[in-house]
Order: structure tokens, then sequence, then C-alpha cells
């Protein structure tokens, strides 16, 4: 093959190499799993909220049941200083206590009551988070599953690609491999074109007919006067 012919050929694998890298940004799975990880992030805060509620409400149940405890075995020790005496002074204070002991009881009860219905609530709140943990993980798995089946052919498809470029780049002359890259950097993907009718094949623009001379007297290999690829004189 002539180094004309090499060229265009590594021209034509940097397009598709530039193709197949733009297939794989552009696969719609890589959105969507965007957004279900954002929104998964956002489910695992408030599962974290939950799960902070749930401490300080089993805690404020917990004191309320210490509490009321304390006051069972206070009443049953004040009960039996009554029994034993018969003071009425005492009696009477005694009395007192454990009204006071009642009152409070009575308290510690609805108190406790209402944790119970909080309690309940953030059992349904916790639910419905962690129904819509799994749900989102399901949903990750299968796209993601999904997008490493697409990619993983891309992916193949470009190393394939990049081998052949590789073969093809050992057989150019190492100046010109060095001026194809340096226009390949610069211009982004390709680094060489051809003439096709009177235009560059890459960026389009008409040469006149002084360049197309020129560029015909000057060999196979020449420079596009405006993108300044290297451009390939038709025979
Ligand atoms: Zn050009």
């Amino acid at each position: 093959m002539s180094d004309a012919n090499t060229l265009l050929e590594i021209t034509a694998a940097d397009y598709a190499l530039l193709k197949l890298k733009k297939r794989l940004d552009n696969l719609p799975q890589r959105a969507r799993l965007l957004e279900i990880r954002t929104k998964r992030a956002e489910v695992d805060t408030h599962a974290a909220q939950v799960a902070q509620m749930r401490t300080s409400c089993d805690q404020a149940l917990k004191l309320l049941q210490d509490e009321e405890a304390m006051l069972r075995e206070r009443t049953h020790e004040v009960q039996a200083q009554i029994d034993k005496t018969n003071n009425y002074k005492e009696v009477t204070a005694l009395t007192n206590e454990l009204e006071s002991f009642s009152r409070r009881m009575e308290k510690i009860e609805f108190d406790e009551l209402r944790q119970m219905e909080r309690s309940d609530k953030i059992s349904q709140v916790a639910e419905q988070a962690s129904a819509a943990l799994a749900r989102l993980t399901a949903q990750d798995e299968k796209l993601l599953a999904s997008y490493q089946a697409q990619a993983g052919t891309i992916q193949k498809e470009a190393a394939l690609t990049q081998r052949l470029r590789e073969k093809l780049a050992a057989d150019l002359p190492p100046d010109l491999l060095k001026r194809y890259e340096k226009a390949r950097a610069s211009k982004g993907g390709q680094g060489a074109a051809h003439i096709e009718g009177n235009h560059c094949s890459v960026c389009s623009v008409e040469l006149t007919e002084g360049q197309l001379g020129k560029l015909r007297n000057g060999g196979e290999i020449g420079e596009c006067p405006h993108c300044h690829r290297l451009l390939v004189v038709d025979a």
C-alpha cells in the first residue's frame, strides 16, 4: 500500500474511533443511571433521617417505660409504708404522694401511646423508603447490565480498530506519521484528508485552480491550505 493510502486508512480508523467514543458517551443508559443514582442518594438521606427518628422515638419510649417502672416500685413501697403506720398525718402525706404518682403515671401512659403512634408512622415511612431503595437498586442493576453489554460491544470494536490503526501507523515513515499526529492533535480526530472533486474531503473548503495545480505538482501528499491537514492528492 502506498503511504498516501496508508494515511487515508489511518485517518479513517481515527474517524471510526471518534464515532465509537461518541456512541459510547451517548449511550442513553448513562444519563438514566445518573438520574437513578441521584434519586437513590436522596432516598438514602431520607432513610438515614428516618432511622434517626426511630432512635429518638425508641429512646423517648424507653425513658417513659423506665420512669413508669420506677413509679410502680415507689407505689408499692409507699403502699407498704401506709399499711405499717397508724399515724394519720403520715398516712395523709403518703396518700398524697401516691396520688401524685398516679397522676404522673397517667401522663406517662398518654405519652407512651403518643410515642407508639409515632413509632408506627416511622415504621410506615421506613418501609416506603426501603421499598423505594429496592426498586431503584433493581432499576440500576438492569440498566447497568444493559449499558455494560452495549458498551462492551463498542469497546471491543474500538480495540480492534485501535489495533488496526497501530499496524497501519507502523507501516508509515516516522516523519510522515509525526506530521500526521501533529495535524490530528491540533484538529482533533482526523489528521488527513484527500481531494474530492475540487475540495478538501474533511473541511470541505473548495480549492482554487491555483491551489489545486500547486498541490498536484507537489507530490502525492500535500497539505490543505485551509484546515492544514495532510492532503492526499489523487492521481
Ligand atoms: Zn481541509
